[in-house]
């Protein structure tokens, strides 16, 4: 098993902000997720991909979300102090967010929790993402190129139309694969034979998963079968997001013991053989 170099920032050492960031971009993406950037300049610098913000969703007569939202980050730009958001529309909270506009305010608390690492030297990674797993992995694609590691992503899909990242991805220098239900090949025996050529052709020194339980059990089993270092974005319902309410803790393996962690401080990302899926 290869050892990290890459120390994520933890949410110990870094200060947490809050900020009323103005929207300056918010639009739809295709049938069910929206893309939301704002200007952060302090968060842009301190977030890392992996990491996600609190987000305090607007309340109005219809809907009354409660706590706030946990989302990843899905771009970072830290030169020009942006942050985008891609998320899916399903609940009260994401329709409380698509409903503004831009020049409002979203209150933002963050960056919060453990973000990716990077196997050591110049490894190449294989990224497996799917739905909402591409918004949480696409910002590990420039990182890694910025890092000098080789990335091959597999994007995942129900059908052609909700793949998103393609683009971004090739741009950022990265190899895109895109599979979909409606084309038949998202299955698992497909994603296998994937992950076994890439394999084979040296291209994957470490592996990342998101989004999908099967493709999280297939990470698994590729990356214990040839020993190697991954990492999985976990989700979980959260309240305070800080760690104090234990509200998102999730089971995973250690060793032979199971423990129990809390998402939002001590991930959402973990090491891929202690997963025990969603
Ligand atoms: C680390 C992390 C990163 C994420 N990143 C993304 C992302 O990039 N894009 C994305 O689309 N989604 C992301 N999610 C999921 C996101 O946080 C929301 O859960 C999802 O968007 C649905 O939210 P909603 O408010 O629309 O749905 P809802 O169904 O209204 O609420 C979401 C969850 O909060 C719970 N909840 C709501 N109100 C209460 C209440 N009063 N008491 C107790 N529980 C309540 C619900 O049970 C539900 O499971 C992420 C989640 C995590 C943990």
């Amino acid at each position: 098993m290869q050892t990290v170099h890459a120390v994520p920032p933890q949410p110990d050492s870094l200060p947490v902000l809050e900020e009323r960031a103005e929207i300056l971009r918010h639009e739809a993406v295709n049938g069910e997720y929206r893309l939301m950037q704002v200007a952060a300049p302090a968060q842009a610098k301190l977030a890392r991909a992996g990491q996600f913000f609190h987000l305090l969703c607007p309340q109005d007569d219809a809907l009354k979300p409660f706590f706030r939202r946990p989302m990843s980050i899905y771009a970072i730009d830290a030169e020009g102090g942006r942050i985008s958001f891609l998320y899916k529309v399903t609940g009260t909270g994401t329709k409380a967010l698509a409903k503004l506009a831009i020049g409002e305010r979203l209150d933002m608390l963050g960056p919060l929790g453990i973000g990716f690492s990077l196997p050591r030297g110049k490894a190449p990674i294989v990224i497996l993402a799917r739905g909402v797993g591409l918004a949480t992995l696409a910002p590990l694609v420039g990182l890694a190129q910025s890092e000098g590691h080789a990335v091959t992503a597999i994007l995942s899909a129900r059908s052609p139309d909700l793949l998103m990242s393609v683009e971004e991805t090739r741009a950022a220098g990265a190899d895109a694969i895109t599979v979909t239900d409606a084309q038949g090949n998202s299955d698992t025996g497909h994603v296998a034979s994937l992950l076994d050529d890439l394999h084979q052709q040296g291209r994957m020194g470490a592996l990342y998963a998101c989004g999908s339980n099967r493709l999280l059990k297939l990470a698994q089993e590729h990356a214990t079968r040839h020993g190697l270092f991954g990492e999985v974005a976990m989700e979980q319902q959260m309240a305070c997001g800080l760690g104090m309410c234990f509200c998102c803790v999730r089971a995973f393996r250690e060793g032979d013991a199971t423990v129990h962690r809390r998402v939002c401080c001590e991930g959402p990302v973990f090491p891929l053989e202690e997963a025990l899926g969603w």
